[in-house]
């Protein structure tokens, strides 16, 4: 299997995969879904009482509009920068699973009295600035009058396999490659088909049609109706995988994990298998 890189953007990527097989393709595509491991929150105090604004010394009541549940699971989507060198699972830690350390866990904590809109921004990592939320704008919880939060939060490493807040990447797909072919003999010149594809595909060049852009065909079939000269096929050894991650991973380091994480799987398989000779 060999990878070319199309588009590689922070959060996006766009590959062509060559030399290889659907059921390969298939094993990156479930891999880049469940299996990256990521920071989110997944423990959360709620300080309850009174709490002090510091401003004016006001005094609100620890409470919200929304259930403690509600903004526990808000606070669990969050994107959470995510440092693979730095961070392993909390049951593989040496402390075990009850203790925590900077090695498997993100303290946040997050103080805010209304009114006013809590974001994702007013989390203050107690670990370092690096760990703030990239995207300071995803709202949480709207304050009124005398109503506060005070919250503390810990973000653990996890799987998609667990829960979809632990999912790095979204829209992971794949197609086979496209082989546009144009036979000139039967072509009426219509230009019909230049007109139906919705991914502008074909242009026209001195007046002669042309398959211009290939690798955009998303094999919808619409040029094939109405020209008996336009054939569309799909490589079936050839794939473009497409995928976006949420801003905890970049594209980039999120495809060399999967890649890492599918290469031990295949060693794990291959020394399972020869034990049992
Ligand atoms: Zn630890």
């Amino acid at each position: 299997m060999n990878i070319e890189i199309l588009e590689m953007e922070e959060t996006r990527a766009k590959l062509l995969i060559y030399n290889a097989e659907p059921q390969t393709v298939n094993a990156l595509r479930r891999t880049l879904i469940a299996d990256i491991p990521k920071m989110a929150i997944e423990y959360v105090d709620f300080h309850l009482g009174p709490i002090g604004s510091g401003e004016g010394g006001r005094v609100a009541d620890g409470a919200s509009p929304l259930f403690d549940e509600i903004i526990a699971h808000r606070l669990g989507l969050i994107p959470i920068p995510t440092d693979l060198d730095v961070f392993r699972f909390r049951n593989e830690c040496e402390h075990g699973p009850e203790e925590s350390c900077e090695l498997c866990t993100i303290t946040y904590t997050l103080h805010k009295v209304g009114p006013c809109t809590v974001y994702s921004g007013d989390l203050e990592p107690v670990n370092g600035e690096r760990y703030r939320p990239k995207d300071p704008l995803i709202p949480i919880v709207k304050l009124d009058e005398g109503q506060a939060i005070y919250i503390t939060a810990y973000a653990i490493l996890g799987t998609a396999k667990e829960h979809a807040k632990w999912q790095v990447t979204s829209g992971v797909g794949y197609q086979y490659y496209p082989i546009v072919s144009l036979d000139s003999s039967k072509c009426r010149n219509c230009d019909r088909c230049l007109e139906v594809c919705p991914k502008k595909v074909f242009e026209k060049v001195d007046g002669q049609l042309v398959v211009k852009n290939p690798e955009n065909c998303n094999l919808c079939g619409a040029c094939v109706k109405e020209c008996e000269g336009v054939s569309v096929e799909g490589d079936p050894t050839k794939f473009i995988l497409q995928y976006e991650t949420d801003g905890s991973l970049s594209a980039r380091e999120t495809l060399e994990k999967a890649l890492e994480i599918l290469a031990q799987r295949f060693e794990d398989f291959r020394e399972s298998i020869s034990e049992m000779k």
